[in-house]
């Protein structure tokens, strides 16, 4: 007779501790999710408050994602898309340019705004033609650098990148010098081509409560924070040691790190998100707005109840902005700052804006410098018994973290099996 698998311990009930345990549940071996946070998620998390969603930071899901795609049922999602473009603020004016393909109405002012040469709209598309050739992995086969070098060596003119591609990719990477891997850049210019970004109208942790559903709930405790990990299990911080056939670690990357007792320490990207609620919105189309004047501290803002109404009550709208690399201001700072510059954007009217809410996250993304690895390819098991998903020693954000935590799973199934 077959013996009866051990539990497998797995440290995190993010996206990737999350999507492991479903891999694991499919062939019905036990799993116990340990997670530190009163709530289950990690980084994608919802509030709401009097009637408006407010999402930890700007977060979006990237349709085109494909394990997205796999996991999420999109139509439940009620998910509803940015436009395919961005407004860019220069100079006191605001230049609205957009994918001519998904907003044909929008070419005149996309190649008519001060934001580069013809032959620079010519080399962008060029890039979306280069990025979107092969398979996911060869983006993260290429050579890498510092996108920043990338960007010079493919011809563009200091004005294309300063005015639009740097504050875009900042905005994404949370890097305002974007000396983030060219594969990263690469990779997520694909993305961006493939498919629509998009808010799930009932907030991104729509995202996490869909992966949860069949879960069983005395399968995940939270307030759970583990100390140490050793290959027969791991140490809570109370003191209690759990043993299990495997411990999968699906932490941040720092404390990942901390919990390998890793030399190499894990940077971090952080960003603050404001939230402001206001009769009028400053915008009236889905569109991310972008500082391309280069100075200020906003790098973008975007009114979510204007792409998915849901974000606020009847008569009101929500606005969010998004401030990154300015250090340790207090909030009342930061508020103030924040109101000073957008008055400038979009007058006096801001002043009237009901502040509701500041995040500030110090973890949003790990340092992403190159060379990347290939996160289609990772090897998961970092010592024997302990294995490792999320974005340690790999890239960050949605896709893989269900990647890698499915694949993950896959691994320790494997073992498991050839363990019987
Ligand atoms: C503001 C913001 C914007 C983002 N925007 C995007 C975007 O637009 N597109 C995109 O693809 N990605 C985006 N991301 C990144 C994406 O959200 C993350 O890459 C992804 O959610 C990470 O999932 P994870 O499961 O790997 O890690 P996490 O979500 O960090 O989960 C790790 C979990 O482990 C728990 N934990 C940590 N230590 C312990 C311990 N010792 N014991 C027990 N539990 C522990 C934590 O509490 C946490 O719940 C964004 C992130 C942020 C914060």
């Amino acid at each position: 007779m077959k013996k009866p698998h051990k539990e497998v311990i797995i440290v995190g009930a993010g996206l990737a501790g999350l999507s492991c345990a479903r891999r694991l549940m499919k062939d019905d071996i036990p799993f116990l999710i340990l997670e530190a946070d009163q709530r289950i998620g990690g980084r994608i998390k919802t509030d709401r408050c009097n009637g408006f969603i407010l999402n930890h930071g700007f977060q979006v899901l990237q349709t085109a994602y494909p394990e997205a795609r796999r996991l999420l049922d999109y139509e439940r999602l009620a998910l509803r898309p940015f436009a395919a473009g961005a407004i860019i603020y220069i100079d006191g004016n605001f230049h609205r340019i957009a994918d001519p393909w998904r907003h044909p109405q929008a070419l005149w002012h996309t190649l008519t705004a001060p934001i580069g040469t013809l032959t620079d709209r010519l080399r962008i598309i060029r890039l979306v033609m280069s990025v979107r050739r092969g398979s996911h992995a060869r983006i993260f086969q290429n050579q890498d650098r510092s996108t920043m070098e990338f960007l010079r060596s493919c011809g563009f003119s200091e004005t294309m990148i300063q005015r639009f591609i740097k504050p875009f990719f900042a905005g994404v990477c949370l890097d305002p010098d974007i000396e983030t891997s060219s594969r990263v850049f690469r990779y997520v210019f694909r993305i961006f081509a493939e498919g629509a970004v998009a808010l799930p109208g009932e907030g991104m942790a729509a995202i996490v409560d869909q992966l949860r559903n069949d879960l069983p709930p005395d399968r995940i405790r939270t307030g759970n924070r583990v100390a140490s990990v050793h290959p027969e299990g791991v140490v809570m911080e109370t003191g209690e040691h759990l043993n299990g056939g495997a411990v999968v670690l699906a932490t941040e990357g720092p404390e990942t790190a901390r919990l390998l007792g890793a030399t190499e320490a894990v940077g971090s990207r952080g960003e603050w998100c404001l939230y402001f609620a206001a009769k009028e919105p400053p915008i009236t189309e889905p569109y991310l707005v972008l500082n391309g004047d280069g100075s200020g501290w906003v790098n973008s803002l975007t009114v979510p109840s204007i792409v998915a109404p849901s974000y606020a009550p009847a008569g009101q709208h929500l606005i969010s902005v998004v401030v990154i690399g300015h250090g340790s201001a207090d909030d009342a700072t930061v508020e103030a700052t924040v109101r000073g510059e957008l008055s400038d954007w979009f007058g006096r009217g801001v002043s009237q804006w009901r502040h509701l809410e500041t995040y500030r996250i110090g973890h949003a993304l790990p340092e992403q410098n190159p060379p990347v690895p290939d996160p289609t390819i990772r090897p998961a098991e970092i010592r024997p018994g302990i294995y490792v998903c999320g974005e340690y020693g790999s890239v960050p954000g949605i896709q893989w973290a269900l990647l890698s935590g499915r694949q993950t799973a896959e691994e320790v199934l494997k073992m498991m099996n050839s363990n019987r």
